[in-house]
């Protein structure tokens, strides 16, 4: 079966994950999936399937090298689709790509202009799987799974394909955050593995985001507004200061590339009590705490004018940039590019302006680089993917295994 046609099947079930929910799996419809994967990978020759408690999938492809003793790599995708856009009932379909707007629905309008979204001048001549333009598709992260197992199938059909063994883990919530939290390094068993989680084909990445959350509440004074005068203390109006004072060209519309910034994420509120939730990134973990070190004095000045405590400040570390790791294990990203560059592709190394699963796993012991599935548009109703990019990707994770085989157990 080809990657693309296993995509075409795993959108069909629902598994968008539920920020709100408190518990993982967020969404119970993720356990459908999860069993529809076990299924799967027992009739791809796949062994020591488990799928724990918190729908985790975990599964090994055993070395076809007698005696193998090199590295063993680990391959990890997840298996939630984003609550930022609807996500059931997705009406996939291939669309051959001949240039312009990629129309999703005459009748709706829906489609994908090359002027938003240059890239698509890429795929001209392509076979392009979307929605109908009312739902995401899914590719993130479903092409990454659909590819992996289609890699699997690859192995179990040709043995002259020689490699290590081959961990496979498939995890639920990460568009929540939580795809580590729960996440089994030591039984999984990898020395290093690769989110197969990026856009384009040709993407590694090894670079991430410093991430952190601030949450600032304002607390006000309320009167009746008549007879207000030096009295009441408008928590509304602060907060609206508060933001004022964070620099305006240092915020995600205004920064791109290595240039971090400040994000008004939430606000809500009225007089008595107004409450906004920042996230900071940055690429550079100094500058993301100095950041914070703002907000902080920001709320300082106000609490000056305005009174003690008007203005709290939590801030909480959400994740770290996996270069810290990665650049102890420079092979991992190496192979890859080298085998990106031989199938004619200039990699894309530029860093994620966001954080990965592996971000977090490779603090955890499991260093980790993302890979692209082929796919663009992540999270939104415009998402697509290119079967010949899926199918490189298939390819890639083909030599990849090989390569990887052929190094040092300590790579
Ligand atoms: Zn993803």
């Amino acid at each position: 079966m080809k990657a693309h046609e296993r995509l075409l099947h795993y959108v069909t079930f629902p598994t968008g994950s539920d920020p709100k929910a408190g518990v993982i799996p967020s969404n119970p419809e993720e356990w459908e999936f999860a069993r529809e994967l076990v299924r799967e990978m027992e009739t791809l020759g796949v062994q020591d399937i488990r799928l724990d408690d918190h729908c985790y999938v975990y599964g090994r492809i055993p070395a076809n090298i007698p005696d193998y003793k090199g590295p063993v790599m680990g391959l990890i995708a997840h298996m939630d689709v984003s609550y930022e856009a609807p996500s059931r009932d997705i009406q996939a379909q291939i669309i051959h790509y001949e240039g312009g707007d990629l129309v999703q629905n005459k009748d709706t309008g829906a489609s994908v202009s090359p002027e938003d979204y240059p890239f698509l001048n890429n795929y001209v001549g392509c076979d392009i799987i979307t929605s109908d333009g009312s739902t995401l598709l899914g590719a993130d992260n479903k092409a990454g799974i659909a590819e992996i197992l289609t890699m699997a199938e690859t192995l179990q059909k040709d043995d002259s394909i020689k490699h290590g063994d081959i961990m496979i883990g498939f995890t639920p919530d990460e568009e929540i955050g939580e795809s580590g939290t729960f996440f089994d390094v030591e039984g999984f068993g990898a020395d290093f593995a690769y989110t197969v989680d990026g856009d384009a084909f040709g993407e590694c990445q090894w670079i991430t985001f410093n991430a952190f959350e601030v949450m600032v509440h304002v607390h006000g004074f309320n009167i009746h507004p008549g007879s207000a005068k030096d009295k009441m203390i408008n928590a509304a109006r602060i907060a609206a200061e508060f933001d004022g004072l964070i620099p305006d060209s240092e915020t995600p519309e205004h920064t791109e590339g290595f240039q971090g910034f400040y994000h008004l994420c939430e606000i809500h509120g009225d007089v008595e009590q107004t409450d906004m939730e920042y996230i900071i990134r940055d690429h550079d973990f100094q500058i993301a705490k100095e950041r914070c070190e703002t907000m902080q004095k920001t709320a300082e000045f106000l609490n000056h004018k305005y009174g003690e405590g008007t203005v709290v400040v939590e801030i909480e570390e959400s994740y770290h940039n996996m270069e810290e790791i990665l650049k102890d294990h420079p092979v991992l990203t190496e192979i890859p590019l080298a085998i990106i560059r031989e199938m004619g592709e200039e990699p894309d190394t530029a860093p994620v302006r966001g954080g990965t699963d592996g971000a977090f796993l490779s603090f955890k012991g499991l260093p980790c680089p993302n890979l692209g599935v082929g796919a663009h548009n992540f999270h939104g109703k415009k998402e697509f993917a290119v079967i010949r990019d899926m199918d490189r990707t298939v390819e890639l994770l083909i030599r990849l295994v090989q390569r990887i085989a052929e190094q040092d157990k300590n790579i």
